[in-house]
């Protein structure tokens, strides 16, 4: 339910009625408007009418049920976009396209190095690596675990530019938190509420990959995980789904882009490299993301794509991706958007 408070109402009002929201057994989570404040009361489905007698508190304008599954999430408790605090001088969900970009996996010092200075010096906005690697055979390349975070921070100091990084478990969430500017939670990871309910306990973002099977709905409830403990900082990753066609590693949903802003107030990113699996046509589906209105971008690029321990075949070369910036930048000024 959205408790909608009336102009002007008093900050002792709005603490009467979370109260209120509290001692009936639901969460509250108070929203500052430009003009007004609105409460969400969050909990049980069937204990929801209880929160109708709100409506004659003082301070109160009115009860509106959120018709959504998603409540946190949805665009009809929060209207505006969620521009979400990445590090000092760096937010995403504002006018400016935030751009990630990185190596599938931390390989070695000169590696991370080599591809955080073209990162920045392309006018990049974060380093992605993954230290800790969902792969598909037990067989293949896990990642560098510590030892890889600890790479990433060595980066991180001779850039200047802030971090995402993957955690698969539960188990290692304090240890990535403490590397990590971003949390990211892959793809595989989408449904594992455990983890989930971990990541809404702590005070990084966290980048929220979709699933390669989940519905844009079932998302957004993964989403409702991490906010309905406490984490209002997430950001959502389109990174294509499985569908019938195999010309691509998967089948990029830019779809999602403008449903997503239209259903929800959270920042979303796009992953062309993941969607494709095809270094040459990253880029022009970067483009395309960027003109239906994603607020960053995602790309995995390497110094020597052919040699990568993981994902070569999609990874662009430095040279590319400082050309692809180039291109992004205009398309980005063409939609009314800086980089
Ligand atoms: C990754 O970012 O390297 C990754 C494993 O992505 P996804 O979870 O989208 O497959
Ligand atoms: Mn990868």
């Amino acid at each position: 339910m959205i408790i909608v408070m009336k102009v002007g109402a008093s900050q002792a009002q709005v603490e009467h009625v979370t109260q209120k929201i509290e001692a009936l057994g639901f969460k509250s989570h108070v929203i500052e408007g430009e003009e007004r404040c609105v409460i969400g009361a969050i909990g049980h489905e069937k204990k929801k009418a209880d929160l109708l007698a709100l409506n004659s508190v003082p301070g109160v304008e009115a009860v509106i049920p959120i018709s959504k599954p998603y409540k946190l999430a949805s665009k009809e408790l929060r209207k505006k976009p969620s521009i979400i605090k990445i590090h000092k001088n760096l937010s995403i969900g504002g006018d400016k396209i935030i751009i990630m970009a990185g190596p599938c996996s931390v390989e070695s010092e000169e590696q991370i190095l080599r591809t955080a200075l073209a990162v920045k010096k392309a006018g990049g906005h974060m380093i992605r690596g993954g230290a800790f690697k969902p792969r598909t055979s037990p067989y293949s390349f896990q990642g560098l675990a510590e030892a890889g975070l600890k790479l990433l921070d060595k980066a991180r100091q001779a850039t200047g530019l802030p971090v995402v990084t993957e955690v698969m478990s539960q188990r290692d969430v304090e240890l990535v938190e403490r590397y990590a500017d971003v949390v990211q939670v892959g793809a595989r990871n989408i449904q594992n509420f455990s983890l989930l309910k971990e990541l809404g306990k702590i005070k990084k973002p966290i980048l929220l990959k979709r699933g390669m099977a989940t519905t844009i709905q079932e998302w957004l409830m993964s989403a409702e995980y991490i906010l309905s403990e406490g984490n209002p900082q997430v950001i959502l990753c389109e990174r294509g789904i499985r569908t019938f066609e195999t010309a691509t590693r998967n089948t990029l949903d830019l779809n999602a882009v403008p449903i997503l802003k239209k259903e929800s107030h959270l920042p979303i990113v796009v992953d062309p490299s993941h969607a494709t699996g095809i270094r040459d046509i990253v880029i022009p589906m970067a483009l395309a993301a960027v003109a239906c209105g994603s607020d960053g971008i995602m790309l995995e690029i390497h110094p020597n794509p052919d040699q990568a321990w993981s994902d070569g075949m999609q990874s662009l070369t430095l040279e590319m991706f400082a050309e692809g910036m180039q291109q992004l930048r205009a398309v980005a000024k063409a939609v009314g958007r800086t980089l």
